[in-house]
């Protein structure tokens, strides 16, 4: 069987197996993905954090705002479109939209702190490559109206629960603090004065920053740029008293913890919004793509989209595919494929009736049960009952009906019972539980 169709370049299926996608990577089995978000959710029920879902859809100029115009994302990354003089994006994060919500829900009036997580699809048109997609997945949280180090201290330990959950080692956590937007002109004024003499030593794309955005030089993977920048100021010299002590705080919280981190005055974001604490979390098995997960503080992002009262928060946003690349470098085994506790191999119009009662039955039980839908021989449906590896075949055909007995077979041992039909799900129900 064939199509002509084709997933579109970037995206990509998620299997009942897993399979490797057309740029070589591995792409995990829809259990693997049940098994991480299960993961997800219970490190998040376990500190107190509620789910919340927003659209894929949302208004562009939410996302121009939220993530901000200058930015690579809106710039060139966005999934846009108009319908009827209504400007649609297919959200590229969900920080913006999980604020958007907040403020028009004024979910601030339940009271007290709102700590929300979610787990769900963002679109970026970006070019696609290993760990790079134009639909990924993220999970994240977002801490709303907390302004405590603490806030931003279990932020980042939520994170590293969750990769401590699924068996993850080897993370390298970088820890900086961006201290006040003001604080931070200054600095972006003292760095600029520093690599002006550097101009003709820039690359092409870093001169164009030097005018626009110096910052994000910082981040540079060009040898001699980062040699230059040895030497350049850091922000941390120009953040004021009252940041310096809630970075203090942070970094001694998380030595309460025992997470390890390590200090990068490089690791710096762009945004006028975002505040204090910043920090990106690597994984050694993603290559080039070694972020796992971003996040920091952004108090000022309320702001920017229209409230009239800050509100401080806190969050981060994982890439589920980065977490599946780092995963599989490290050879964590994650779910198997679930498997049918029974496979009912039914011979006859008759048995095959009695089957399709007997299956809803026992699957009302709780049991997992398959049987054959394309009436075939008893050795075909023997087989299915091997491929699908049933611990259990349960046999019926003129006899069995007739006795009122099914035959039993496990399937590893060969051994066969007859099981009176009214002691089936009691029997059944039984060894399911022991499996
Ligand atoms: P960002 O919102 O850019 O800070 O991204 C947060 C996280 O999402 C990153 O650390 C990656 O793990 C993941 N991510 C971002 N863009 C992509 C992409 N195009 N494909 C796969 N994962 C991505």
């Amino acid at each position: 069987m064939s199509t002509s169709f084709q997933n579109i370049k970037g995206t990509f299926d998620i299997l009942p197996d897993p399979h490797t996608d057309d740029g070589g990577t591995r792409t995990a089995a829809s259990a693997e993905w049940r098994h991480v978000e299960a993961t997800v959710r219970d490190v998040m029920r376990r500190h107190n954090f509620e789910e919340i879902r927003t659209p894929v859809l949302e208004p562009t100029e939410l996302v121009a705002r939220g993530v901000g115009a200058s930015t690579d994302i809106v710039q060139k990354e966005m999934f846009a479109f108009e319908r009827s003089d209504t400007q649609y994006v297919l959200r590229p994060e969900i920080t913006a939209p999980v604020v958007r919500s907040f403020l028009q829900h004024h979910l601030d009036q339940r009271g007290g702190v709102q700590k929300l997580f979610y787990i769900g699809p963002c679109f970026r048109a970006e070019q696609p490559q290993k760990g790079r997609y134009r639909q990924f997945h993220q999970f994240g949280i977002e801490v709303l109206g907390a302004d405590q180090p603490r806030a931003d201290a279990e932020t980042i330990a939520v994170l590293m629960a969750v990769c401590d959950a699924l068996g993850l080692s080897d993370l390298r956590l970088r820890l900086n603090t961006l201290g006040t937007p003001e604080c931070r002109e200054e600095y972006v004024g003292a760095l600029q004065d520093f690599l002006e003499p550097y101009a003709d030593e820039l690359s092409e794309t870093s001169r164009r920053r030097l005018e626009r955005n110096p910052l994000r030089i910082l981040d540079t993977k060009k040898a001699h740029e980062q040699e230059i920048l040895r030497d350049a100021p850091t922000l941390i010299d120009f953040v004021n008293e009252k940041s310096r002590t809630h970075y203090d705080t942070v970094k001694g919280l998380l030595d309460d913890l025992g997470v390890e981190y390590v200090e990068d005055p490089h690791l710096v974001r762009g945004l006028d919004y975002y505040t204090e604490t910043t920090f990106e979390l690597e994984h050694p098995g993603l290559g080039a793509q070694s972020a796992l997960a971003g996040g920091g503080r952004y108090d000022r992002l309320a702001e920017v989209l229209g409230s009239d009262a800050p509100v401080p928060a806190v969050g981060f946003a994982a890439g589920m595919e980065r977490l599946f690349l780092a995963l599989d470098a490290a050879d964590v085994e994650l779910a198997d494929t679930p498997t049918p506790d029974v496979f009912i191999a039914a011979l006859g119009e008759e048995a095959e009736r009695w089957g399709f009662r007997t299956a809803q039955a026992l699957r009302a039980e709780g049991l997992h049960v398959a049987h054959d839908l394309m009436g075939r021989s008893l050795k075909a449906q023997m087989k299915e009952a091997n491929r699908q590896n049933a611990p259990y075949t349960m046999i019926i055909g003129g006899n069995e009906l007739e006795a009122e007995a099914a035959t039993v077979k496990e399937m590893e041992s060969g051994a066969q019972e007859e099981v009176p039909f009214d002691g089936l799900i009691e029997y059944l129900t039984r060894t399911a539980e022991t499996a």
